[in-house]
């Protein structure tokens, strides 16, 4: 389209400039009309000749007259004569050898006049006139030729501008179509302009819609990016720049920062019993209880899992502590969530400071706080102290220690016997680990298996315990059992069990001598392989029992999944066994239910004979603890050398060969 308009604009350009330039060929040719006047002149001189000629005659036959006229007709006719010399009368005449001669004849005749005229007499004139008539028909012949050339000329001017004026029409012609053409472009294209507007006005408005769209799913993001979908709460992120934004506030005022860390007890156990469904909506109502305490905005969040937080500024450490009491309460109210009442604790961890003003090290301190109270048990509220810092550093130096330990084999097994309640023969030595430390002494287990299962190290100890506990119970003369620790960390790795047949093989103990004693919480998780591992391990003969049974949350489902071959009732329920009614029954059903599920039970923490008569009445089968023998760094001398007599402690016998 722009190079159809383009073509016309430069057409209508030439089209214009070329009739400028026909107006000027006509101009010219016009011009030619006034210029062409040879035959004016011609008549002009011939007739002014034929005028002197008669005043010449008249002159000679009137004797009035004088010759003052006759001069001046001379003189007129003299000037004239200049005519036949100069301008396109002149060419014309050059142009015509016989007119050229005649020119010279008429110059040459009027010449004569002029020097004779007054010397000549009336006679000598009327002869000389005679001469003179000789020049009219010659002269009538160039004025007629000069009318014919002029006529000629003429026409030929009129045919030009005839011609140009054709062509003038033709091309105005050109120029009205060309500009009516042109026209047409213009509106077309003036209506395409119109649409586009149309369009581009819609476009617009669409990019208006695109960016208001935008703007809201931006708002939306940017809810997104700090809340947490399930509960709506503020989540982790925000937690972290809001924390920024109190300490500078707070640093400006010279206030305190209050951090509390909250997390769920037991929180797992809810997701597994009930399923993550119910989980979910125990979150969301804690949410909305913790919600409808209308504390100010931007105080509550959910950093994730069962884990939520509180920040605030310029509290006491009694005030952050009565409202960390406030808010358990309103968690720690039941729950009804699909038709069940669940009940739920929290225990918190709070740093309230006036001097500290690192983030990461408020959360720290609270989450320190929140550790310990965690491991007091459930609904258990702390504030951080520097004492908890000063256990962390003595944790991480427990654990360099305990690397070098492991290189060092400081290591050692001690063993515990566990007799049969009616026989009071040994049955089993339970292994049980220590530390000779080279600074502290023995060290009890309990000191360092947490930090070493939270590292990993415990799979590496795990195995030195299997592999002393199995070596020396393989060099005894009396085939009775070994017990082996095992922690959850150790059951939750696909390996153990191959390294468990290895260490079988290389001591050459049987498997049937060997029992793994595993917690409850072993099971307790999503995976399947600890049930793999105890289930390929017991299908060679190795013996199972489960540890500190009725601490943890055994699922009877779980308990008949795999047979155990024992239950080892835990201390604390032999403990007040004499003092407890609760403790006997609770003894009393753990027995049965062992029956029921063919399996034996073991009571551990036996101290006093009174607890051994009661255990041996509610058919426990069989007693581990310090009335038979604290754990030793040796076994039995009867057992050791198969020597059959009693053993030291007088309550125990090694078993009969
Ligand atoms: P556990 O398996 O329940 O072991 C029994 C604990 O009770 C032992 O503590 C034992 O010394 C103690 N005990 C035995 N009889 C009595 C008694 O009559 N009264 C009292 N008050 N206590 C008694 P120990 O040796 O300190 O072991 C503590 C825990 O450390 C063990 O509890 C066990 O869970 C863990 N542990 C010990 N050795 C190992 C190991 O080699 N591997 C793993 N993973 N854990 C181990
Ligand atoms: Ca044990
Ligand atoms: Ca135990």
């Amino acid at each position: 389209m722009n190079r159809i308009l383009a073509a016309i604009i430069f057409s209508l350009f030439i089209s214009t400039g070329y009739i400028s330039f026909l107006v000027h060929e006509r101009q010219q040719e016009l011009q030619k009309l006034t210029h062409y006047a040879n035959s004016w002149s011609a008549g002009q001189l011939v007739s002014e000749y034929y005028r002197f000629e008669s005043w010449l005659g008249l002159y000679t036959i009137d004797e009035t007259m004088t010759l003052d006229d006759v001069r001046l007709h001379l003189d007129i006719m003299l000037s004239q004569s200049d005519l036949l010399k100069e301008g396109d009368l002149g060419n014309y005449i050059d142009s015509n050898k016989s007119l050229h001669e005649l020119a010279i004849k008429l110059e040459n005749t009027l010449n004569y006049l002029d020097t004779h005229l007054e010397k000549m007499s009336r006679p000598e004139l009327q002869e000389y006139l005679k001469t003179m008539y000789s020049l009219d028909a010659p002269l009538s012949r160039l004025s007629s030729g000069a009318l014919n050339k002029d006529v000629n000329l003429i026409n030929n001017a009129n045919s030009n501008i005839q011609t140009l004026y054709s062509i003038y029409s033709a091309v105005s012609v050109l120029l009205i179509i060309l500009s009516a053409i042109l026209g047409m472009l213009i509106f077309y294209q003036n209506r395409n302009i119109l649409k586009a507007h149309i369009q581009v006005k819609s476009l617009a408005e669409e990019l208006q819609d695109s960016k208001e769209k935008l703007q809201i799913q931006n708002t939306k993001l940017e809810y997104d990016v700090y809340h947490d979908p399930l509960t709506e709460m503020s989540n982790r992120l925000f937690f972290w720049d809001n924390l920024n934004k109190i300490i500078n506030i707070s640093e400006s005022n010279k206030s305190s920062v209050t951090v509390m860390l909250f997390d769920l007890d037991r929180f797992k156990e809810v997701n597994d019993t009930y399923g993550h469904d119910a989980g979910d909506m125990l979150l969301r109502q804690i949410s909305l209880r913790l919600n409808s305490m209308s504390l100010p905005a931007d105080t509550l969040y959910r950093l994730g899992g069962d884990e939520f937080a509180l920040l605030s500024s310029g509290l006491t450490e009694s005030h952050a502590v009565s409202l960390a009491q406030k808010i358990c309460e309103c968690i720690n109210q039941p729950y009804t969530i699909y038709s069940t009442i669940i009940n739920i604790t929290t225990c918190v961890g709070i740093v309230n400071s006036e001097t500290e003003r690192r983030s990461d090290y408020l959360y720290k301190f609270a989450d320190l706080a929140l550790y310990e109270a965690k491991n007091e048990g459930a609904s258990k509220i702390k504030v951080f102290r520097q004492r908890m810092l000063d256990k962390l550093q003595e944790s991480r130096t427990l654990e360099h220690d305990m690397a070098l330990a492991l290189t060092n084999k400081e290591f050692v097994v001690y063993y515990q016997p566990i007799v049969d309640s009616y026989s009071r023969e040994v049955y089993s030595y339970e292994a049980l680990i220590r530390w000779v430390h080279p600074r502290k002494g023995i060290l009890s287990p309990d000191s360092f298996i947490p930090v070493a299962e939270k590292t990993g190290m415990i799979i590496e100890m795990g195995k030195s315990v299997l592999e002393m506990a199995c070596r020396e119970a393989a060099s005894w003369a009396v085939p009775v059992k070994i017990s082996v620790n095992v922690s959850p960390v150790q059951l939750s790795s696909k390996a153990f069990a191959g390294i468990v047949l290895s260490i079988l093989k290389e001591t050459g103990l049987s498997a049937d001598r060997l029992e793994l004693e595993v917690t409850e919480s072993s099971l307790f998780i999503e995976s399947n392989t600890p049930m793999n591992t105890l289930n390929k391990l017991k299908d060679l003969g190795v013996k199972i029992s489960i540890d500190d049974f009725g601490t943890g949350y055994s699922s009877l489902s779980r308990l008949s999944r795999l047979a155990f071959d024992k239950i080892k009732i835990d201390k604390s329920f032999v403990n007040s066994i004499s003092t407890q009614e609760d403790a006997l029954t609770i003894i009393k059903l753990i027995t049965g239910m062992a029956k029921s599920l063919s399996m034996k039970t073991v009571a551990e923490g036996v101290e006093t004979l009174d607890q051994l008569e009661n255990l041996q009445a509610l058919g426990c089968d069989f007693v581990q603890g310090y009335l038979f023998s604290k754990p030793q760094p040796y076994i039995a001398g009867e057992i050791r050398n198969g020597l059959i007599q009693n053993c030291a402690s007088g309550l125990i016998k090694a078993p009969r060969g």
